[in-house]
């Protein structure tokens, strides 16, 4: 079974594009072309990226308190490069969950209501 299979129909109804935007378990999802029900990223997904984004998050604020002390060491990389490894940071933040999304984890049926 392709992970771009509708949980509800069966149906090969998702894309790489699709999926990426049909958001974790606790959001509205995305409407199966086929059945018209709504199927959102499942527990995979969401487990990976709220690991992903605690760890992004920690790596920011760590470097952060840490690039100052850098200075003048081995690791002067660091403080001259801080902006940048953050702003690439920040950038993979909203990124690299949308590629995961569209790349791997089956779909799931959405439970929140379409209200
Ligand atoms: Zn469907």
């Amino acid at each position: 079974m392709s992970i771009y299979t509708c949980p509800h129909c069966g149906k090969k109804s998702f894309n790489p594009i699709k999926k990426a935007f049909a958001g974790q378990l606790n959001s509205r999802g995305k409407v199966c072309m086929a059945c018209g029900r709504r199927c959102v990223n499942g527990r995979g997904a969401t487990i990976f990226n709220a690991v992903y984004t605690a760890i992004v998050f920690a790596l920011i604020i760590v470097i952060y308190l840490n690039a100052p002390k850098t200075a003048g060491t081995q690791f002067d990389w660091i403080d001259k490069y801080e902006l940048l490894i953050n702003s690439g940071l920040i950038v993979s933040y909203f990124v690299i969950p949308k590629l995961v999304n569209a790349f791997f984890f089956p779909l799931e049926p959405a439970i929140r209501n379409e209200n």
